[in-house]
């Protein structure tokens, strides 16, 4: 920390102590350790100082004392994130939003509910449950996660497939601008005139300002749910007929492929029973009118079959639904069982392109010998492959890295990105520039700059190159650099 970063956080600090409780100041270093890092823990700094808000208001007057005396800011809801979107600032202020947990309104006579951010995912579907609605977006973390962090992450899951991203279920935005300012984005009416600002703040990782409450928009729970498995000998026959569903113009609630290194691991951590000797399984999931969803059962069922399926199940009851998914579901952390260490990458490709990539995914693994287990949102081109190491290895986390590498390059000589759900965060800055020109960089962030010219919000973030906006040099300085210590281990 330079003098004069210390003087302006000593002056902020005074500034806050005056304006908030004394609760909401988290100044012990030991404490302010628990906040280094987000769900990508290989990244960590300890945050200048943590706040942590009770009120919209309080979010406002930390902002405000930050841009006073120009001290950069971070958002942090959950910290599940899995790219160092919520990467302290080192010089900075840690704003956590998780005692925000009103939900204020559940309508469901006009399908909204309104929540404050750091309300959790699943509260809302829980408390919207029983007048028959919930709240679509469905991250794998939704027990956890907040619905500030799905709106700057425009967060996906299992079910975007057919409902979506969180984009698709924000109405309105209560923000609190980089200079402080409580301002309303967006309306609860279908179409405003003017530019969609909600638009651009949805998905914007924190770097246009703190979202202080959220109107959503809740989707009728379906008349019937069917889940059912399909077995193939390889991931190409699963992502072909995966093609083949959609193209017949079946949309499927869920489709997620396993290929046999994840099924491997699943078993092992819960024996969930899928098809012996299988190099691939869909867990396909389709909702609707029950007569509709029993005709795209049978539609299904013949499309898989044609595709070289060697075993079809489907679920009968709950209880039988929830068997077919415990597999998926457990699946992240059950690659821990055949492997010490993974990276979990993030990335997505057009659909019909996926056997392509998977195959030319299995080409680089097995020619750098590191193992690759794919878990994935098939439906969406979603892929989510586990780079498997043994870190105690020699040179094994930087040949993991490199494949985790050479696999967003393929996803993005595929016409997909760099990031499918989780984010650029810290961790995929440097990748941004694989993809995008540097005019491209310097037009999106002209956005960034009408929002905050100061740079104030989530620094560091997205962008490889901090530009434009009259930006100083030190946004960049090596002491905001994060420590890397390796790959991310879970
Ligand atoms: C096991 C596991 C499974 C996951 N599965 C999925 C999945 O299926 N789909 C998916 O999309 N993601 C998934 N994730 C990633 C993560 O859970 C999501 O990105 C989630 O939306 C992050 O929410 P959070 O509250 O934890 O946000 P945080 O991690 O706290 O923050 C994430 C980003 O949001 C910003 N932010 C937080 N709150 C606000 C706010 N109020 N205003 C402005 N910016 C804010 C932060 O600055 C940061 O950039 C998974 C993570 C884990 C650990």
């Amino acid at each position: 920390m330079t003098q004069q970063t210390s003087q302006a956080m000593d002056d902020l600090l005074t500034d806050l102590r005056a304006a908030l409780p004394p609760h909401t100041l988290v100044t012990d270093p030991t404490e302010r350790d628990t906040y280094a890092c987000d769900g990508l823990a290989a990244y960590r700094v300890r945050p200048g100082l943590v706040v942590l808000v009770d009120t919209a208001e309080q979010v406002a007057a930390t902002v405000r004392a930050c841009a006073r005396h120009h001290v950069p800011f971070v958002a942090r809801g959950s910290g599940t994130g899995l790219s160092g979107g919520a990467l302290p600032h080192a010089d900075g202020v840690l704003v956590v939003t998780s005692r925000l947990r009103t939900l204020h309104e559940v309508r469901p006579q006009d399908q909204r509910a309104v929540a404050d951010p750091g309300v959790i995912n699943l509260q809302v579907s829980k408390a919207a449950n029983p007048h028959g609605y919930y709240f679509a977006p469905d991250p794998s973390s939704q027990q956890i996660c907040s619905i500030g962090g799905n709106v700057a992450e425009n967060s996906g899951g299992a079910h975007c497939l057919k409902y979506g991203f969180t984009a698709g279920h924000v109405l309105s935005l209560e923000v609190v601008t980089p200079d402080g300012e409580q301002v309303t984005l967006g309306t609860e009416a279908p179409d405003a005139p003017g530019y969609d600002l909600l638009g651009a703040f949805v998905g914007s990782e924190g770097t246009l300002g703190i979202a202080t409450r959220a109107t959503l928009r809740l989707t009728r729970m379906p008349e019937d749910v069917r889940t059912c498995l399909a077995g193939f000998a390889s991931t190409d026959e699963a992502g072909s007929a995966t093609s083949a569903i959609i193209a017949a113009g079946v949309v499927p609630a869920a489709i997620e492929i396993m290929d046999a290194l994840a099924i491997e691991a699943a078993e092992k951590a819960v024996s969930c029973g899928y098809p012996e000797g299988a190099g691939a399984v869909l867990v396909i999931e389709l909702d609707g009118p029950e007569v509709e969803v029993a005709h795209e059962l049978e539609r299904v069922r013949q499309l898989c079959d044609e595709h070289g399926c060697s075993e079809f199940r489907a679920a009968t009851d709950a209880a039988e639904r929830a068997e077919i998914w415990k597999g998926r579901k457990s699946a992240f952390a059950a690659v821990g069982r055949i492997s010490p260490d993974y990276i979990v990458q993030d990335g997505v490709v057009p659909r019909t392109s996926l056997p392509d990539v998977l195959r030319e995914m299995g080409r680089i693994s097995r020619e750098r010998g590191v193992r690759v287990a794919n878990v994935f949102h098939a439906g969406d081109g979603n892929l989510h492959p586990l780079v498997l190491f043994d870190a105690s290895q020699n040179g094994a986390t930087e040949r993991a890295e490199e494949v985790s590498g050479m696999i967003l390059d393929l996803c993005i000589e595929h016409g997909g990105s760099i990031t499918g759900e989780h984010g650029v965060g810290a961790d995929k800055a440097r990748y941004m520039p694989r993809m995008f020109s540097e005019e491209d960089l310097d037009t999106m962030q002209l956005v960034r700059c009408a929002f905050d010219p100061a740079h104030l919000a989530n620094p560091g973030k997205i962008y490889p190159t901090p530009r434009m906006c009259g930006e100083r040099p030190r946004v960049v300085h090596a002491a905001d650099e994060p420590v890397v210590a390796g790959a991310e281990v879970f």
